[in-house]
């Protein structure tokens, strides 16, 4: 599935070397780069060089790092936390690497993995805070690139607020566990004593984060109805992110891709609510009262729902009865499945002179003797999104066509749209119907309907007609949340 998911060779660790001997065996450029690297921790650096190179000569001399101006024997290494090979020789570098690991020292040999105990990373150093990263064998271009993006998004600051953050842990740990104390350091992180250090003002930084422990207001609980986009996790927006990042808890449905949900905190609750594969779904009313419940019990609370939560999301009924408790709640708007659709298939969904509004429907409401009123629109020239569509597509297309709509009506239809194995499908009106026929269509399908579809770009898809299949479309597979 996701790439985030692939196992690493190496496994990324802080190792304590505050006072402890760190070798580098070099004369070179090698040797030189690996020392500044490792002067950026408090080790204490022993180089062993003989004919050391002036930039290296100017490095010791200006760091106070211990030389040991000879050739490199065993007993250099005695004491040491870490050896690095770094002398460009490959039989003195072999040679260091299996002296150290006879006496049991972990050892970097420079430009060597097989030699490797370790390889270190490309750092961004904010101390107490450092962002270590390990680009295994896709070499040192990546990693200084990944450094440099990922620098810039880090304030320079970051440091002293680290700083400021250690000196209150202890104070922090006496606040009652969980809500009220996770509550602190995110206020703290996020709130007045990290713009006060921002601004570089240290004492009103230490008094905002006072305050902020002396607050004894009960924590609030708060719901976000999260729009998930409709499956590529990249349109999610900003605001969902962070309001992820911060939940104690997730309320998915089950068309929101694990991905999604894997954004949020380790430690947040997670709940599926919808029906997935075989699993039993809550009903709307165990929903609501599970909102109410996590509400009530302080939590900040992300409710994610597939694509915007206002469009067939049940939205309504939810904020109707968190309303109904009190409990404070938001609405973070997502990319609706028709709208995914529609790119996928660079689909214009309103088109000068041919089509000026659209209709987002699910067809489910044409079971009666009346035409609904979205209909009369699509006859009028509306662009239609049929929203849990397939296993009605039939109706959909009897109907309309019954009421006056030209059954050569263009008809686009995608199953998984934005995701990698999208499945593209055109036609017109009277091609329709096959859709509630094919078992190969397992994800959620969209159909857009209309004169604006002729616009589309049909390069990508295949056509409606020329294939039938035996099947019925389930319920589970097209989310049916309505
Ligand atoms: N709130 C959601 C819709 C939920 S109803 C939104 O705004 O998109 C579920 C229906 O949405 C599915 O039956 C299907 O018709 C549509 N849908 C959701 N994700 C989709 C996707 N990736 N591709 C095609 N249709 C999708």
């Amino acid at each position: 599935m996701s790439q985030a998911n692939a196992k690493l060779n190496a496994f990324p660790v802080f190792m304590r070397v505050a006072g402890e001997a760190v070798a580098i065996v070099g004369n070179g450029e090698e040797a030189l780069a690996k020392a500044r690297l490792l002067a950026q921790s408090s080790a204490v650096l022993r180089i062993v060089a003989d004919n050391a190179s002036g930039g290296l000569l100017d490095f010791i001399a200006s760091t106070g790092a211990v030389h040991i101006n000879a050739a490199y024997e065993t007993v250099h290494l005695q004491g040491a936390a870490l050896v690095f090979a770094a002398s460009g020789d490959e039989a003195l570098d072999r040679r260091v690497a299996e002296d150290a690991r006879r006496r049991g020292i972990p050892v970097n040999a420079v430009d060597r993995p097989e030699l490797c105990d370790f390889f270190t990373p490309a750092l961004v150093n904010r101390a107490p805070v450092a962002i270590a990263i390990g680009t295994e064998g896709a070499g040192p271009v990546l990693a200084q690139m990944l450094r440099g993006r990922i620098d810039r998004m880090l304030s320079p600051s970051l440091g002293r607020l680290a700083a400021l953050a250690a000196s209150f842990r202890a104070a922090a740990e006496r606040l009652p566990k969980g809500n009220r104390r996770r509550r602190f350091w995110s206020d703290f992180f996020a709130g007045a004593p990290a713009k006060a250090i921002e601004a570089g003002d240290l004492a009103e930084a230490h008094g905002a984060a006072l305050d902020l422990l002396a607050q004894d207001a009960p924590v609030e609980g708060h719901i976000a109805l999260v729009g998930a986009g409709p499956g590529a996790d990249d349109l999610l927006t900003l605001r969902a992110h962070r309001l992820l990042m911060e939940a104690d808890a997730i309320v998915y449905d089950a068309l929101v891709p694990e991905a999604i949900v894997a954004m949020g905190r380790r430690d947040a609750e997670r709940l599926p609510v919808g029906k997935r594969k075989g699993c039993h779904s809550k009903s709307q009313e165990e929903i609501n009262a599970l909102l109410i419940e996590l509400g009530r019990a302080g939590k900040r609370v992300v409710r994610l729902k597939s694509g915007d939560p206002l469009v067939f999301g049940r939205a309504g009924e939810e904020m109707a009865a968190l309303r109904e408790a009190g409990i404070a709640y938001e609405v973070v708007p997502g990319v609706t499945a028709a709208f995914a659709a529609a790119a996928d298939f660079e689909l214009p969904l309103t088109l000068r002179g041919v089509s000026s509004s659209m209709v987002f429907t699910t067809g489910h409401d044409l079971k009666g003797n009346s035409l609904p009123d979205w209909a009369k629109l699509a006859i009028s020239g509306a662009t239609v999104a049929v929203y849990m569509g397939r296993s009605v597509a039939a109706e959909v297309a009897g109907r309309l066509i019954e009421a006056g709509l030209s059954p050569d009506t263009a008809v686009a239809v995608v199953e998984n749209a934005s995701l990698a194995g999208r499945r593209r499908f055109h036609g017109t009106l009277a091609d329709l119907p096959s859709l509630e026929a094919r078992a190969d269509l397992t994800g959620p399908v969209m159909t857009i309907i209309g004169d604006a579809v002729a616009g589309a770009n049909f390069e990508q898809s295949e056509p409606l007609a020329a294939h039938r299949h035996e099947g019925a479309a389930s319920a589970v597979a097209e989310g049916v949340e309505q």
